[in-house]
């Protein structure tokens, strides 16, 4: 994405830009929900029509996310996205959206290991296995999750209750069509489970479901026979076991300096509940890009903070999000649900102290509960943001009951 995106805005046509990957290091080819703001980019990133495009990704077209035994009500609803019912995002196979944005960029590609990326005077030096080092303007690190977390680098999201998910594929209930896009819309299901939730994905060449929980508090025994029984309920009578992925929840603390920008899970991470991370991508690259190509070289020192802590601030509020969602409980009064509304929710405010996390994030979010909380909303503020609208925060905390 962050190499079609050069192709598509750098003004210069004389510039040169390399995307570098390791072969033998797969991508991690999960990733199939979105928001809208990504119909709108890859239009614009390929120049192909939304039909061609959405037909591309074996796509379907996602409204919202559909919650079943979320909260304190035992009422199942919906999160649109906004306004609800003409907005859509989509479901996508990970592995043909690559594909598609691969085909955008003008790039030379070279497959090598990256052993190390510097800062250097004006730029930044990029270390190889088995070539020479060499120097850049701008470099876009997205190496994928770190292997560790270090408090210095990283702000640790653990008020988040998940780190893992077993993923399963199986025939899909949504079928293409001959021809033209499916236009019929369809919803990602989050399904509370004894043991997390999960998550089920209509595309038009399979369906995608995944099993999120925490490793420490469930063991994979137990979650692969409540994944199975769910199946069963679910009228699923095959599927192909895909793979079982251990995930942190962090936001990186230096997203930005002016020469290294991390993207993607490099970024930042959370569990997928809200499908946040390819729109953060978009995110991360489209404020990079505008900074770096509209404003003068003499402003970057003073801008690269300032973006920094933009980014750090909007991915912390992504999860401060994706944590509320526990806050509530669920039908399910287990182990896991008990731990995750009484004690892993609640360490939220001291992972998002301002003094800790050096942005505003928790003062935010604060505010969109605080409005919420209002008797009338006064119209001044229906259009108030905190990462996601004041309508989704709207649905969500009528939804689970908080
Ligand atoms: C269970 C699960 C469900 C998810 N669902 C969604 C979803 O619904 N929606 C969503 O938006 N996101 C979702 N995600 C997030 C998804 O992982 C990301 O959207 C997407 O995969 C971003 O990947 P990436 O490119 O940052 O990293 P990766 O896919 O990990 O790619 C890393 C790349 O870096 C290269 N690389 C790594 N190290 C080196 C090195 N040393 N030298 C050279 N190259 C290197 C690799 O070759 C690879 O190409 C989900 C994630 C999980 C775990």
């Amino acid at each position: 994405m962050a190499a079609a995106s050069v192709t598509r805005l750098h003004p210069d046509s004389d510039h040169e830009l390399h995307h570098i990957y390791d072969s033998r290091i797969p991508v991690i080819g999960v990733g199939e929900g979105s928001w809208p703001s990504l119909v709108q980019e890859l239009r614009r990133l390929t120049g192909l029509s939304h039909e061609t495009v959405q037909q591309r990704l074996n796509g379907t077209r996602k409204y919202g996310v559909s919650f079943e035994g979320w909260g304190r009500r035992n009422r199942d609803f919906t999160h649109y996205f906004t306004p609800q019912q003409v907005s859509y995002a989509y479901h996508l196979s990970a592995d043909s959206m690559a594909e598609l944005l691969h085909q955008s960029a003008r790039a030379r590609h070279v497959d090598a290991k990256v052993l190390n990326i510097t800062r250097v005077e004006g730029g930044a030096q990029v270390e190889f296995e088995g070539l020479a080092p060499e120097r850049y303007d701008l470099v876009f690190d997205a190496r994928g999750f770190p292997a560790e977390l270090h408090p210095e680098q990283h702000i640790d999201i653990s008020f988040i209750p998940t780190d893992t998910a077993v993923i399963r594929r199986c025939p899909a209930i949504v079928k293409g069509e001959q021809e033209g896009p499916v236009l019929q819309p369809t919803y990602t299901r989050a399904v509370a489970r004894p043991h997390g939730w999960i998550f089920i994905i209509p595309l038009t060449v399979h369906t995608s479901y995944g099993y999120i929980f925490n490793r420490d508090v469930s063991s994979l025994a137990e979650v692969e026979s409540d994944f199975d029984a769910f199946l069963e309920t679910d009228g699923v009578a095959e599927f192909e076991q895909r793979a079982v992925i251990p995930f942190p929840n962090f936001v990186h603390r230096h997203i930005y300096d002016g020469a290294v920008a991390r993207i993607g899970n490099a970024a930042a991470f959370m569990e997928p509940l809200e499908a946040t991370a390819i729109v953060s991508a978009q995110f991360q690259i489209g404020m990079v890009l505008q900074m770096r190509l509209n404003r003068s070289v003499d402003y970057l020192e003073r801008d690269a903070p300032v973006v920094n802590r933009f980014l750090v601030n909007n991915m912390l509020c992504y999860g401060l999000i994706v944590g509320w969602h526990y806050s509530c409980g669920s039908r399910y009064d287990s182990r896991f649900w008990r731990r995750a509304r009484d004690h892993v929710w609640p360490r939220h405010r001291k992972a998002a102290d301002p003094r800790v996390v050096d942005c505003a994030a928790l003062g935010k979010f604060d505010d969109m509960i605080q409005l919420m909380k209002q008797s009338v909303i006064d119209k001044s503020d229906w259009n108030r943001m905190c990462a996601v609208p004041l309508t989704s925060y709207c649905q969500l905390s009528q939804g689970l009951g908080c």
